[in-house]
């Protein structure tokens, strides 16, 4: 499943970054996904559940943040959040727009002790 190897890269990332803060454990891993970047929230979080025992991350919270879509249309000069999947801008329906978040999924926040 695509979910797994999504918390298998980000359990890693946890990992890297306990050491370098010289931490023990990991108590709240926070993340953004975005709704373009295919990831199901439902599944991550049985992912993370499933593969945080035994690493850094066990017994950390798990927090997910839903990104919205959030385009730069070209023609209006400004930024729209997006709230259904429709590529055109709300304001002018012009197609020459810029995706700038909600594409993908990132660590944002790791609290440690
Ligand atoms: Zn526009």
């Amino acid at each position: 499943m695509h979910e797994y190897s999504i918390v298998s890269s980000l359990l890693n990332l946890c990992e890297e970054n306990a050491k370098k803060e010289n931490a023990k454990k990991i108590t709240k891993v926070e993340v953004k996904i975005g709704k373009l970047s295919g990831v199901e929230p439902d599944l991550l979080r049985v992912a993370f559940d499933t593969f945080k025992e035994k690493t850094i991350c066990d017994g950390a919270k798990f927090i997910m943040n839903i990104q919205d879509v959030v385009i730069y249309c070209n023609e209006c000069k400004k930024k729209f959040t997006l709230k259904q999947n429709e590529f055109t801008c709300p304001n002018c329906k012009s197609f020459n727009i810029d995706t700038i978040d909600g594409e993908d999924m990132y660590l944002m926040r790791l609290e440690m002790e």
